[in-house]
């Protein structure tokens, strides 16, 4: 499942590739990859056809675009394996592709997508704390990389939580865009365990762990984001390499390397959890 680094990857190539065109034509080859867009594919394809694609936007791990009809926003869930292919329109059609849009340019921009729990819905746009966003996404709070992110604000909602600190991290209404894998990797770079109360960690402590989000993403960024599933590839279908540098996610009994104890999994939620014994103890309880 793409993380917040992937998903602005995906926002870059976008915005570097179909921002400024028109939209000519939609055809919607496989009803599942609308289902969020409750008036069907032929509303959809009606509605953005003939538009011009104003931006490419993105909070958290939820993606956008903007047209110069100011009522519409095209949301993209990528889902577990949602790739946006921007191809020429003579290439061999993915076996997935299960939207493909027709850009001025001759280029089709095409939404791939293997498992089909990813789709295309058109929202229409809300103010909210002055920046428009659509309304599927206004409940979202801002992520670490939004340059109007606000460190003191989310440490005293997270100071407000009594809950394990990795799930207050994971709740998008508090900070979005952070999953499981950049959850444990920032976790394990403060040597907090998950498990810990919010509310029972020094603003500090949990100053430091946001700055140690910020960090980790910034750099998954800067290495094209990171990718566990082959079915995964950015707009131009390059996939990110950024696993190689991941310090605890995936590595059980790998040695930390902080202090070379073997790296533990423990379960968590429907997933795992991964974090160094010796680094991050677990609290007692
Ligand atoms: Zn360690």
């Amino acid at each position: 499942m793409p993380e917040l680094p992937e998903v602005e990857v995906v926002r870059r190539g976008l915005a570097d590739h179909v921002v400024g065109h028109i939209v000519e034509s939609v055809t919607v080859k496989h009803p599942r990859s609308v289902r969020r867009h409750v008036l069907g594919g032929d509303d959809l394809s009606a509605r953005i056809s003939g538009l011009r694609v104003e931006s490419a936007q993105r909070r958290g791990k939820f993606l956008w675009l903007t047209f110069d009809d100011p009522d519409t926003a095209l949301v993209v869930h990528l889902g577990m394996s949602g790739q946006m292919l921007v191809q020429p329109a003579d290439a061999p059609l993915e076996k997935h592709a299960h939207i493909v849009a027709t850009l001025d340019t001759g280029a089709q921009l095409r939404f791939v997508d293997q498992r089909t729990f990813g789709g295309w819905a058109l929202h229409p746009l809300v103010e909210v704390d002055g920046t428009s966003l659509p309304v599927a996404v206004a409940h979202i709070a801002r992520d670490p990389l939004d340059p109007l992110f606000d460190p003191d604000a989310v440490v005293r909602a997270m100071r407000a939580k009594q809950s394990d600190v990795k799930r207050v991290l994971l709740d998008q209404t508090v900070v979005s865009g952070i999953g499981n894998i950049y959850a444990d990797e920032a976790l394990w770079r403060a040597r907090i365990h998950g498990e810990r109360i919010a509310a029972r960690l020094t603003r500090p402590a949990l100053h430091g762990l946001l700055a140690e989000v910020q960090a980790v993403m910034s750099e998954a960024l800067h290495a094209g984001g990171t990718s566990f599933d082959a079915l995964y590839v950015n707009v131009n279908g390059q996939s990110g390499y950024f696993e190689r540098s991941l310090a605890a996610y995936g590595r059980e009994d790998e040695p930390c390397r902080r202090c070379g104890a073997p790296i533990r999994r423990e379960k968590f939620m429907n997933r795992s959890s991964y974090s160094c014994p010796r680094c991050q103890p677990r609290p007692r309880r």
